[in-house]
This record gives structure tokens, C-alpha cells and sequence, in this order.
């Protein structure tokens, strides 16, 4: 007899923001693969919607409200019955709000509760002569999500994967919400990282990207002799047959020595460090609830540039925070000056509900917000662009992700994350070639494989 999971059914997914919620999105389809669905590119295709939400953007909660209005209006296939869900950290913070809203959504679950989601689809699954159910699934679960989702990643085909080692943050910066929506930092097990790791090189991984929230936070500490530091993580995993290790994304609370030494010992490390600051003010730093100065900024820097002189630095960047004065946003310009940045990320704040930050005074003018960034992306636009043409008439590693626009086009990465485009035969994809530069861009490079 066939069941409901038994049968045929096509998935669309729809992921937003960071590469934590890319990373749930594709052990979601994994999940779902196993139980028979296929994955499409329209919505109107599909028997599952899933919106893997983001709440770190402005107005986050109404622009998938926006979404889901059109999807409404989009003619979802009535013989298809199709389901619609809300997952991630917008799910997680409006939970049964968003049904009440958007009656089209019929479940609504969080980033720590997608490994039930067989579980949960069963559960809503609509049955001849039952009323449509729905489902809100926000708790925080007691079991190990990634023990549940063991062994799952065998069709995920990525020269360079992603692997989540660390998830939730205890920080608590004034003007985020993921300490509400991720929960506390949860480190997972070495065990489980490195035989996930090894999943992935298996199906022909030759890049690993650790991810967390805050993923030099991890750690393996329960007194016993499996301790493990980030750094002794990263060295285990470098034992394996993998090219590359990148890890992202750093708070500088935990940015250890050893971490940045990792940098020079290891050389699969690639020279790539993502440091956010967020300020160049101490007093804004102080009111963002960052817990670090400028100047201990500028010393991790320094020290991470001594251990490996050639480390590319990225950043990100919050302009316009609540009190901020023209001389808190000169200081922000001063230390990116200083740092001189291969690439950042700046944004202009805006408030997100039931964070601190959105309850205090002197709000900053839009215009005011808007300037700044201006002058700031400027300033860094300038800085990646001195950064990349550096790289003009050099030879360098570049490791071939897949194929690029045209015919024999290639894409790939060099060792500090810079897109590196080029001629060549598809059966380089997934090998390291020495790459000759031949043109820099604002945001690639242009190489002739020697
Ligand atoms: S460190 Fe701060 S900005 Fe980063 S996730 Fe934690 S609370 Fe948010």
C-alpha cells in the first residue's frame, strides 16, 4: 500500500540571508529527498514551499508577508494541494503570528527544529475528509538535530561545502537577534564534524567552509581528554584528504592567538580572516554591546597579519547606530583606514523588534545613515580594488568551482576568496590550477590557467 511520504512530490526552496540558513536549506532537500521529493525552480510547480527566512535585514518579518502575498496571487496548483511553510529565524520569531496573517502558510518552524520536518509534513498532510491542519514547531527540541540528520549527505554534489559546526551565539550585540531566534552557542561534537567532513569529501568536496555564528566560539570542553580548541578542530580536519579550510564567520572576543598561529601552521587554512568590528567608536562598540575596543580590534589584526602576513581581512559594518555622532562615524572610517579591508560588508542600522538597540534615543536620520554608508562602501570599494590589483601579472592558486558564463568558462576561487574567472576546459572543475592574472576587476579577476 502506498503512504503519503511514499509518493512523488516536487520541493521549492527558497533560502535568505547568511550561509547558515544556505547550509539548513541543503540538508533540508536532503531530508526531503529521502522522502521522495524532487526539487523545482518555480513555486508554481511545487508541492512544498519552504521559505527559509532571514531576520537580520530591515523590515525582515514584512518582506516575507510581501512574499507570501504573492504567493498567493501566483497560481499555486489546486490538484496539488500545495503546502506552504515558514522556516528559519523569521519563523522562529513570529511563529503562529504568521499564520494568523498569512492563512496560505500551513507550518511555521524554526532553525532548530527542520530535522522533524517528515515528522511535521506528516502531521499537516491533508486527509480525505479531515480539515487542513496546520502546524507551529518553534520549541527548542531536546534531541541532537544533526545526530538526527546523520549520514544524509550523499547527494550533495559542492567542490566547495559547507559544514555547520557551531550554532546560537550568547553575545547578546544590542541590535541582533539571533541569540533570540538561534538560542544559545551549541558547539557540536569533533566526532560528528569530522565524519560529516569526511561525508563531503567523499562526494568529491575539496573546500570545506566551517560555518557558525559565531564559529571561533567553538570549542570541545567537558573536562575529559577530548577537549579541543577551534584551532586543534581545524588542524584534524586538515588531516583529511581536503584541499582547503575556511571558517566563518569570527567575533573578535574569541579570536585566540592560536586560532591566528592555525593560520600559519596549517596549509590548508586558506589566508582569509572575516573579523567583524561593526564600529571604529569605543563608545558605540560599548552601546552595541560588542565587548572589545577598537584598539584590541587593531591588535588582533596586527597579530593575525604577523602570524601570516598576506591574510586577507573582511568586515562588516553597521553605520548609523543609535548616538552615533560624526565623530564616532570618523572613527569607523579611521579603523578601516587602518585595517585597510580585502572586502567588507556595511549596512545602515535598522532597528529589529525586541532587541535592545530598537528601545533607545537618538534614532539616526535616514539621510544621515545614507551618507555615511555612502562615504563608507566608497572608501572600502576603493580598498578592494587596491586589494585586487595587487594581484595584477601574479601566479596564483585558484581552485575551479564550476563553469563559468560562455562557452570554456571557468569559475573559481583564489585562496583569499577572490572570484577568478578564466578560459578552460570543464574537466578542470574541482582541481587547484596555477592562475595567471591578467586583469583585476572591482570585485573578480580575470586569470589565463598557465
Ligand atoms: S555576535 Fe552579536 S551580531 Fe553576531 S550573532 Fe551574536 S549577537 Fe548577533
Amino acid at each position: 500500500m502506498q503512504t503519503p511520504q511514499d509518493k512523488k512530490r516536487n520541493l521549492f526552496i527558497k533560502s535568505y540571508g547568511c550561509q547558515m540558513n544556505e547550509y539548513d536549506s541543503e540538508r533540508m532537500v536532503e531530508i526531503l529527498e529521502k522522502h521522495n521529493y524532487s526539487s523545482v525552480d518555480e513555486p508554481n510547480q511545487a508541492d512544498l514551499i519552504i521559505l527559509n527566512t532571514c531576520h537580520i535585514r530591515e523590515k525582515a518579518a514584512e518582506k516575507i508577508y510581501s512574499e507570501l502575498g504573492r504567493l498567493k496571487k501566483i497560481n499555486l496548483n489546486s490538484e496539488r494541494n500545495t503546502k506552504v511553510a515558514v522556516a528559519g529565524c523569521v519563523g522562529q520569531a513570529e511563529g503562529q503570528e504568521i499564520i494568523k496573517r498569512s492563512p496560505i502558510v500551513d507550518l511555521v518552524f524554526g532553525p532548530l527544529t527542520y530535522h522533524q520536518l517528515p515528522e511535521m509534513l506528516d502531521e499537516i498532510e491533508t486527509r480525505p475528509g479531515q480539515p487542513n491542519k496546520k502546524l507551529v514547531n518553534i520549541d527548542i527540541p531536546e534531541e541532537d538535530k544533526f545526530l538526527q540528520l546523520k549520514g544524509s549527505r550523499k547527494n550533495l554534489k559542492s567542490i566547495s561545502s559547507l559544514l555547520s559546526v557551531q550554532e546560537g551565539c550568547d553575545k547578546f550585540c544590542s541590535f541582533c537577534v539571533v541569540p533570540y531566534t538561534r538560542g544559545v552557542e551549541i558547539s557540536r561534537p569533533a566526532k560528528q564534524i569530522l565524519n560529516e567532513a569526511q561525508e563531503l569529501i567523499d562526494i568529491g568536496a575539496k573546500e570545506i567552509i566551517l560555518l557558525g555564528q559565531n564559529v571561533n566560539a567553538w570549542s570541545q570542553s567537558n573536562g575529559k581528554d577530548t577537549d579541543m580548541t577551534f584551532a586543534q578542530l581545524i588542524n584534524e580536519i586538515s588531516e583529511l584528504n581536503i584541499e582547503r579550510i575556511r571558517y566563518i564567520t569570527s567575533h573578535p572576543r574569541d579570536m585566540t592567538e592560536e586560532l591566528m598561529r592555525a593560520h600559519r601552521d596549517i596549509e590548508k587554512l586558506q589566508p582569509y580572516l572575516h573579523l567583524p568590528v561593526q564600529s571604529g567608536s569605543d563608545k558605540i562598540l560599548k552601546e552595541m554591546n560588542r565587548n572589545y575596543s577598537s584598539q584590541e580590534y587593531i591588535d588582533i589584526i596586527d597579530k593575525a597579519r604577523e602570524y601570516k602576513q598576506d591574510i586577507a581581512i573582511s568586515g562588516d559594518f553597521i553605520v548609523g547606530f543609535p548616538g552615533e555622532t560624526d565623530d564616532d562615524f570618523e572613527a569607523t572610517l579611521d579603523i578601516v583606514k587602518r585595517v585597510k579591508y580585502a572586502h567588507a560588508y556595511s549596512f545602515k542600522y535598522s532597528p529589529r523588534p525586541g532587541t535592545p538597540a530598537a528601545l533607545k534615543d537618538h534614532q539616526i536620520d535616514e539621510e544621515i545613515k545614507s551618507e555615511r554608508l555612502k562615504t563608507l562602501q566608497d572608501l572600502i570599494r576603493q580598498q578592494t580594488r587596491d586589494f585586487n590589483s595587487s594581484f595584477l601579472e601574479k601566479e596564483i592558486n585558484v581552485l575551479i568551482e564550476k563553469q563559468g558564463l560562455g562557452v570554456n568558462r571557468l569559475t573559481g576561487r583564489s585562496s583569499y576568496l577572490q572570484s577568478v574567472h578564466m578560459d578552460g576546459d570543464p574537466s578542470f572543475i574541482g582541481e587547484i590550477v596555477k592562475a595567471k592574472i591578467i586583469k583585476t576587476r572591482d570585485n573578480s579577476l580575470e586569470g589565463i590557467i598557465l
